[in-house]
Order: C-alpha cells, then structure tokens, then sequence
C-alpha cells in the first residue's frame, strides 16, 4: 500500500491533509494554531463508527472523540464530503 511509485508527484513526507490515521490527527488538530479542530464540518458532521469500539457517533468537529470510549477521530478539510475519510489515532491517544 505504501509503494505508489509515483516518482514525488506527490508528498508522502511529514504529514498533512492526505496523512492517515494518528498522523492525520495529529496534523488537524495542530492546524491553523489548534483553531481548526474545534471547527465545525459543513452540512451538520459526519456520521460514522468509531474505529475503535464500534459506536455509532457524528464527528461534528474537525477533531472529535468518540463519546462512548473517547477514541480521537478526525478528517483533514479536503476530505471532509466522505465519513470514509475519516481517520482514528488509536486506542489510547489524547489529545495534547
Ligand atoms: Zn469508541
């Protein structure tokens, strides 16, 4: 999965809106000084499962928790249309 040979079109370094699971999160929530993890996704959130338990939820924010185990899900703006895109941190990552 990690081997595209896309000869650098483009970034696979560093992190940022296309990263995935904790990296992604942690990318968002640093975003815009923090600003952006308390931002609220067009059109009412996503609706989706927790990556990590299971439950049902609506990340209504950039940066969200689940609010039955408290796993760290996000999803960077470009890819914010789709709950598919939204990635977890894992279990046992808070938020800094
Ligand atoms: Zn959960």
């Amino acid at each position: 999965m990690h081997e595209c040979g896309c000869g650098g079109s483009h970034a696979h370094a560093g992190g940022g809106p296309f990263a995935e699971g904790r990296e992604l999160v942690e990318f968002v929530s640093r975003a815009h000084g923090g600003a952006l993890r308390d931002r609220e996704i067009p059109g009412g959130g996503l609706a989706t499962n927790c990556r990590g338990c299971g439950a049902p939820f609506t990340l209504t924010t950039f940066v969200g928790t689940c609010p039955a185990c408290g796993g760290v899900h996000a999803v960077s703006p470009p890819r914010c249309d789709d709950a598919a895109n939204i990635q977890f941190a894992g279990e046992g990552f808070t938020l800094p």
